[in-house]
């Protein structure tokens, strides 16, 4: 397996998925990809169905990362996907399950269900791609006698699923920057009461924009990087992409009887990773009918898969909504979905991504690319908080179900798209618990708290408070990486 930029430079080397696995964008600026998707043939489909989550999650991995040996990426998988890792269930039975698939009701014909994909240690999706990835840095970082420092910026789901993730592995620190006294006191709580010496709570006296800036200026500083070894674990990292197209797999199992049927699915998009793993897994041959990209009131996604418009919102014209975590005015996935609709040419995806940086964004409508939206499955639809709160009410009555916010704006919107007989598979992608101000707004009563969680709010929590400034965390980190951990 080979893999090649979406902005198409280097077209002659080659890099298999170690090579790509620790670093970032490609060296233009584009995103990687394999040079062809692997396709899955009628027996491995039959074959697979009966397979628990860790070896389907072999089956597919293997496809894409030839280079590591198949026995040690199956004791990855096997470590990675246990019922003890994803218990934030009811029973013992489901946990077993990773991903259970939670039936509602048949709505206009169409049987709608939730795949649960947040009964990981944070409470969001992101864990089940994020797992992985920190045993797979692990062994690729033990393998090759190396270090890593990740440095991040989080307002609160993927900070925490990275340092959950990192905690107590070998050659690697996290050092998370987020903005002092913004979050939640339970995402607050989750990331801070962390005691693991590798994991570093930087709380930035400012906000989550301050954040990420300094994170850009340090990634800036190419001495400073390359000195300490930092790297990132973002969501264009594309081993998080390629573990979340395990789930579809699982989900399309789990809500069909044979692999004659077709179902859809619908996934509440920010920075479109885990639609675009949608897109692979039917890329690759699964058998589904529709995407459903659902957004919230920052609904770039939603207008061009509409319009064939794609305008990408500053910083200030992004809004802060109640479901934050969708919060996204420039979808850094999207590239990668763009390369496959425009035929896979690099001089057209590099050109139209230079009118994102240059003109604020492009336009297919007028030209014949945008009618291949339909053929690659995609639709689209928007929610906002009006909406949100009435689904989390409606689904609570009727399904005696609590959702949470991100889920509730896929569940409207997959409404709009339901095909009678066709099931529809609503990704959910967090628990209440994390949301709790709107459920609270929606239903008058306290979310639902895993067992787990209960007392988190009073853990004692470990972190440092830095300026906004850039030069004192990278002063912060370079004493920690040099070994003197005293703050
Ligand atoms: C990250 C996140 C999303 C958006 O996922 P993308 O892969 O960025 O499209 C949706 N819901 C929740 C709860 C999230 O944490």
């Amino acid at each position: 397996m080979n893999y090649i930029s979406t902005r198409g430079a280097g077209a002659g080397e080659r890099h298999s998925f170690s090579d790509i696995l620790l670093g970032g964008l490609a060296k233009d600026g584009g995103l990687y990809l394999p040079s062809s998707y692997p396709r899955v043939s009628a027996e491995e489909l039959a074959r697979w169905r009966a397979l628990p989550y860790a070896d389907l999650a072999f089956e597919i991995l293997s496809k894409f990362s030839d280079d590591i040996p198949a026995d040690d990426l199956r004791e990855l998988t096997r470590r990675t996907y246990t019922a003890q890792t994803y218990c934030n269930v009811r029973d013992d039975e489901q946990a077993a399950q990773i991903t259970p698939l939670k039936t509602l009701g048949i709505e206009d014909g169409a049987p709608l269900s939730l795949l649960e994909l947040s009964n990981g240690p944070t409470l969001a999706f992101k864990d089940m791609a994020m797992q992985l990835l920190g045993n797979l840095f692990e062994y690729t970082l033990a393998k090759h006698g190396e270090t890593l420092n990740i440095l991040g910026a989080t307002s609160g789901d993927t900070g925490s699923a990275a340092e959950y993730a990192m905690r107590g592995k070998q050659g690697i620190r996290v050092f998370m920057l987020s903005p002092h006294r913004k979050m939640s006191a339970f995402q607050t709580a989750q990331m801070y009461s962390l005691q693991d010496p590798n994991i570093f709570n930087i709380a930035v006296e400012g906000v989550f924009d301050d954040c990420q800036d300094i994170v850009k200026a340090v990634s800036n500083d190419h001495a400073f990087k390359a000195a300490q070894k930092i790297g990132t674990v973002n969501s264009i990292n594309w081993a998080r992409v390629v573990a979340q197209v395990v789930y579809y797999f699982k989900g399309y199992f789990a809500a069909t009887k044979s692999n004659q049927e077709r179902v859809s699915f619908t996934v509440p998009s920010g920075n479109f990773g885990n639609v675009c793993a949608g897109h692979i897994a039917r890329m690759m041959g699964l058998p589904i009918e529709r995407l459903v990209v659902a957004t919230n009131e920052n609904d770039v996604l939603d207008e061009f898969f509409r319009t064939g418009i794609y305008r990408v919102r500053k910083a200030a014209e992004t809004y802060h909504t109640s479901s934050p975590s969708m919060d996204i005015s420039k979808a850094s996935n999207f590239e990668r979905f763009v390369f496959d609709l425009l035929g896979r040419d690099p001089a057209r995806v590099l050109q139209l991504f230079r009118d994102v940086e240059e003109k604020g964004g492009f336009d297919l409508a007028a030209s014949g690319d945008f009618t291949r939206v339909k053929e690659f499955g995609f639709v689209s639809g928007s929610s906002t908080h009006a909406s949100r709160v009435e689904t989390i009410r409606d689904v609570f009555e009727r399904y005696d179900t609590m959702i949470d916010t991100h889920t509730a704006d896929g569940l409207k919107v997959a409404r709009e798209h339901l095909q009678a007989g066709i099931p529809m598979i609503v990704l959910e992608t967090a628990q209440p618990i994390k949301f709790g101000e709107t459920i609270r707004e929606a239903l008058l009563r306290e979310p639902e708290r895993p067992a787990a969680f209960v007392g988190l709010e009073a853990l004692p929590q470990r972190f440092d408070v830095l300026p906004a400034d850039a030069e004192r965390v990278k002063a912060y980190v370079a004493k920690r990486v040099a070994g003197s951990v005293a703050s």
